[in-house]
């Protein structure tokens, strides 16, 4: 069985052929500047060298469309046609309240993954787009809608809800949703298959470190809480995102330097975070770079990004009454061992301490635990796009 996994931004579409037999990638690419002048295909069969069809690719339709032709070329594709893929996963990241796990897709979905546009307003109409070009291309594949947000609505009514006035909730739906729940979800169950104890009896920090950034409190396998909110520029510092601000900051921002309510939202979504405080890059990599050479600024921006997750991690062990293991994924959270290191730094008295060998470990699965710490540190790779094939099989079966 076949999958293909389609995650759809405005003008890009990532995706993956996995054989779900031993869960392998068979193929995967990106399409980019879709609608955009100079738009290609970048597609990349497992074991192969990357291929760059520059085409141009007007609509999302288009796009698929050179997507299972790549998938079925006799040079550089990995299947003969389109009917060895059994089913369609698609990322969705918003599926409001109603959504609390994936589900097959049918007009009555689209309809809702529709209602919540208003909620995810940069999100949710791509991602549509990259349902309706499937269909239309593949009309009898079953497809199935993954949200970010599904597995965070365990969280009790006392930590979703902002104190606003209560209305707000009931007329529009302001709370927390949080985001990354496929990811929470797929390090939460691999952090207790690695440690070979039950996720039911666990209380597990996850940390999602990447470009956005999330951190979950993940007890008996439920999300109880999350970093993120309404949107995902609540929460820690991230790569361009502020995170949580006094929201007094916005009027004074609009009124001192005459800014529209678009230019605060650009300004604290794309500006801010590490390179805003930085000034020199968003990426990690180049951060700490330029603290190692003395750029003191660059330097500030790795302690203020780490301090917040050090703060998530000894929130959200008060959260759930105690901590069995603190869990690093994502880009940073899998190759960054200074920020793991900063991150726990002190901790000890909750019984987190990692070993600074262990801890020079990237990307792979890893128990970076000092030895006789009480709580595990571990990283666990995530993988989104596995979880989101494997919750596409679970539902067509
Ligand atoms: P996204 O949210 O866009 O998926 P990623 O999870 O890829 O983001 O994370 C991007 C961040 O991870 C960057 O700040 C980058 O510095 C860091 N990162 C990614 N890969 C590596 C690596 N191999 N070594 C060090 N840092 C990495």
């Amino acid at each position: 069985m076949k999958i293909l996994v389609i995650n759809t931004g405005s003008s890009s579409l990532k995706y993956q052929l996995i054989d779900m037999q031993k869960e392998t990638v068979l193929a995967k690419g990106l399409c980019d500047r879709i609608g955009i002048d100079n738009s290609f295909l970048k597609h990349t069969k497992a074991g192969s060298d990357p291929v760059v069809i520059e085409k141009d690719l007007i609509n999302h339709k288009v796009a698929i469309k050179e997507v299972i032709n790549a998938l079925t070329d006799p040079k550089i594709g990995v299947i003969s046609n389109m009917n060895e893929i059994t089913a369609v996963g698609h990322r969705v990241v918003h599926g409001g309240e109603k959504y609390k796990q994936s589900t097959i897709i049918d007009e009555k979905v689209i309809a809702a993954i529709r209602e919540c546009i208003e909620l995810a307003p940069l999100h949710n109409p791509p991602n549509i787009v990259g349902i309706e070009a499937c269909q239309n291309i593949m009309p009898n594949v079953p497809m199935v809608a993954v949200f970010d947000t599904a597995f965070h609505q365990t969280m009790p009514k006392y930590a979703f809800l902002y104190a606003l006035p209560y209305e707000m909730y009931e007329k529009y739906g302001v709370r927390k949703y949080g985001f990354h729940g496929t990811s929470h979800k797929y390090v939460s169950e691999r952090t207790a298959a690695f440690l070979n104890k039950p996720l039911e009896d666990m209380k597990i920090v996850t940390c999602h470190l990447g470009n956005g950034a999330s951190i979950c409190a993940v007890k008996n396998g439920k999300s109880v809480d999350t970093s993120m909110g309404f949107s995902p520029l609540a929460g820690l510092a991230m790569g361009t995102r502020s995170g949580t601000i006094d929201p007094a900051v916005v009027k004074f921002l609009m009124e001192k330097e005459k800014m529209s309510i678009k230019d605060v939202d650009d300004y604290l979504n794309k500006k801010s975070g590490v390179l805003g405080i930085s000034g020199v890059s968003s990426d990690f990599r180049d951060i700490e770079a330029a603290a190692n050479e003395g750029n003191e600024r660059a330097a500030l921006a790795m302690d203020i990004f780490c301090y917040r997750v050090k703060k998530y991690i000894g929130e959200y062990s008060a959260v759930m009454d105690g901590v069995d293991a603190v869990v690093f994924t994502a880009g940073i959270g899998e190759n960054n061992g200074l920020v793991r290191s900063k991150a726990v730094k002190g901790l000890e008295y909750l019984g987190i301490e990692i070993d600074d060998e262990k801890n020079q470990v990237k990307g792979k699965e890893m128990d970076i635990s000092a030895s006789g710490a009480k709580v595990r540190t571990l990283v666990i790779p995530t993988n989104e796009e596995l979880a989101i094939a494997r919750e596409t099989l679970g539902l067509i079966k």
